[in-house]
């Protein structure tokens, strides 16, 4: 085809960012937006991008970065991960470093130096430090090639992570028009996406939202009853070995859980405000460089964590938005190989947050703002149709109709029932409590009324002489427990005050005159079974790790991974940064007999070829090849087909 200007132009920017695509992180094709992405910013172009957790949007901006003319600013809230990020472009060749407080003097001094010397490809800053005018200053005197503004949910003040630091990057459009800049988020609601736009002054930009699903992490929710035995019974049966994240509301809990496990076994640490940076500091770096450890954290762990094994998230508590939910769930399985996202859940957890909104600080519309999102995030806890599909709907994606097949209600599709009459009992309670004697309890009590059990509460109360006394005793506690907890979630019943006690809703009234029925989710007995069959200590995670690799070919894995674990040591860095597993997998199954051999595979570009190619080729060279049936050595002796009339 003859081509205009244009678009010869266009096939060589095209070919610019293959070749880096190529030699620099050994990858064969873009993913999805990526390219289009890539494209944009290359030719100037601003943009915002949305994609999920894992999505790939780092190598939108580094490599616009590694081909235009200039240095990549890339700015991130994630200081403690820096450095960690800096070695891993580093070990692939590329010319990178950053800024922020963690370093003296001297070593910001060198990495100045580097970048007014046009030697840096991506400069990696604190939000913090872009206010500074001396910054802002040294910014103008070197050649930018693209701002980058990572996390970019943080400009949003009503997002769950706002950093006020990252108002004033409103600045840089103005100060530096010729330079594109990217803001990427994988934080995907419309209000996000608008409030980036606005508050980063991107009107022009061009918008590549990805889909936002995760088809290899299983979301699951469970009854809550004894939730660190739960956990405990979840790892061992599923996780066992595997690096996982554990989050709870609360420091106290934290500790606590993290002292359980570690006592049973499993070894955890935590990670909270509480603790003092240095401590914090050495569970994350422990986190990132060991295989199978698992912190126990509050929401104040795991943003930017770029570690790809992390094989499972579990919530002790109930997250605080659909939001909030996804972000950290996301951090599962950046590898792409099976992931779990399990939740405990229970009355307490709606009680309590309920709860916090009240007596929390913030005004009336932030209160409604906060009560909004826990609704969303209660939905789908209490939703009978598959989770990923609610999920998805919440972002405004469409899921397929039918369901995904790897959640829990489409793996034990739940049962409902007509929970009128139950809920008509819950309701009546509450109001003869207020009605008759002018008070208000909260649910265990209303529970033991509808049980009629004589406890020491009810009766220093004579709630034994209420009508409603006993009128329960069909149901279980703990299904008494489910109608509450799906009343509130509904709206039928709301929490009040410091003890949580229960009191109508305005909706309340038509249920107690029959107006309308009230569907609930039968409780789950058993809760919903893993994948598969279930695998004891230490063999699932040889099993998501060798995913789809034959049974022959493990050992040279597992070789390989020994291999690479002892690098890492040397070297002082996250095993991941000399090769993911994928790749690992992919090299024994390619069994490279030279360094060239190891050209093809994904994630193997020029320079750890360089690096590595010696080592891995060697490794495999000390071991019998799976082809090396026997003596021959070279020869490839096929099977005999078993003859299928015997
Ligand atoms: P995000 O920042 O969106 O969470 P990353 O940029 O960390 O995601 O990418 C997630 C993983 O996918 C990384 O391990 C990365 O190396 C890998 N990856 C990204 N793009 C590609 C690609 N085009 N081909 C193969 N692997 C890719
Ligand atoms: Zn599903």
């Amino acid at each position: 085809m003859q081509g205009t200007g244009g678009i010869a132009e266009m096939a060589v920017t095209d070919d610019a960012a293959r070749a880096a695509l190529h030699r620099v992180f050994g990858y064969e094709a873009f993913r999805g937006e990526q390219e289009a992405v890539v494209q944009h910013v290359i030719a100037g172009g601003d943009a915002v991008v949305l994609m999920p957790t894992g999505g790939g949007k780092s190598l939108c901006y580094q490599i616009p970065a590694l081909v235009r003319p200039g240095t990549g600013v890339v700015v991130s809230p994630l200081i403690a991960l820096m450095q960690d990020q800096v070695d891993a472009l580093r070990a692939l060749g590329v010319r990178a470093g950053f800024m922020n407080s963690t370093q003296d003097f001297d070593e910001r001094r060198v990495v100045e130096a580097e970048f007014l010397a046009g030697e840096l490809d991506l400069l990696y800053l604190a939000p913090e430090r872009l206010r500074l005018d001396s910054t802002l200053e040294l910014l103008s005197r070197g050649k930018i090639s693209v701002f980058a503004v990572d996390e970019a949910h943080c400009v949003s003040q009503w997002g769950h992570d706002f950093r006020p630091d990252y108002l004033a990057l409103s600045v840089l459009g103005e100060r530096w028009p010729d330079v594109p800049r990217i803001a990427l988020t994988a934080t995907a609601t419309d209000a996000t996406h608008r409030e980036i736009t606005d508050r980063l002054r991107m009107p022009q930009a061009r918008h590549f939202v990805a889909s936002f699903d995760r088809p290899n992490i299983q979301y699951r929710v469970v009854p809550k009853a004894d939730p660190k035995k739960q956990l405990l019974s979840f790892l061992r049966e599923e996780h066992a070995g595997d690096a996982g994240i554990v989050y709870c509301l609360s420091r106290n809990s934290v500790e606590k859980t993290a002292e359980f496990l570690s006592r049973n076994g499993i070894e955890a640490v935590p990670y909270h405000a509480g603790l003092d940076a240095g401590t914090r500091a050495a569970h994350q770096s422990r986190f990132l460089r060991e295989e199978g450890l698992v912190v126990v954290a509050t929401i104040a762990f795991g943003m930017g964590i770029d570690k790809p094994d992390v094989r499972f998230v579990a919530h002790l508590d109930l997250p605080k938005s659909v939001e909030g939910y996804y972000q950290e769930t996301g951090r599962a399985g950046r590898d792409g190989l099976p992931s779990t996202a399990w939740m405990a859940y229970g009355l307490n957890d709606v009680v309590q947050q309920r709860k916090l909104i009240q007596t929390g600080e913030g005004d009336e519309a932030f209160r409604r703002r906060a009560n909004q999102h826990l609704d969303a995030m209660l939905a789908l806890c209490e939703t009978v149709r598959c989770r990923r599909g609610q999920l998805l709907a919440y972002f405004g994606q469409e899921a397929d109709a039918s369901g995904c097949g790897n959640c829990d209600t489409c793996l034990t599709p739940p049962e409902t029932w007509d929970g009128t009459v139950a809920a008509q009992k819950v309701l009546s309670a509450v109001v003869r409590l207020q009605r008759e004697r002018g008070q208000k309890f909260g649910a265990g009590q209303i529970v033991d009324i509808l049980l009629g059990r004589r406890t020491a509460k009810v009766i220093q109360f004579d709630h034994d002489q209420l009508s409603v006394f006993g009128i329960g005793e069909d149901l279980s506690e703990a299904e008494w427990r489910g109608v509450v907890r799906q009343l509130l979630a509904q709206g039928l019943l709301a929490v009040e005050g410091e003890y949580g006690t229960l009191v109508l809703t305005e909706a309340s009234g038509s249920v107690l005159r029959r107006e309308r029925e009230v569907p609930l989710r039968k409780e789950p007995k058993k809760p919903a079974a893993a994948r598969g069959t279930g695998g004891g200590r230490g063999e699932r995670k040889a099993r998501a790790a060798a995913a789809e690799l034959p049974e022959e070919l493990q050992p040279a894995f597992e070789a390989l991974r020994a291999w690479r674990a002892e690098r890492a040591r040397e070297q002082g860095v996250p095993a991941y940064v000399i090769f993911h597993d994928a790749t690992l997998r992919e090299i024994a199954t390619v069994w490279p007999t030279s360094v060239d051999e190891l050209a093809g595979v994904s994630g193997v570009g020029e320079k750890k070829r360089a690096t590595y190619g010696e080592g891995v080729v060697g490794v495999l060279a000390g071991l019998a090849s799976p082809g090396d049936a026997g003596a021959g050595g070279d020869v490839d002796v096929e099977p005999e087909p078993e003859p299928d009339w015997t």
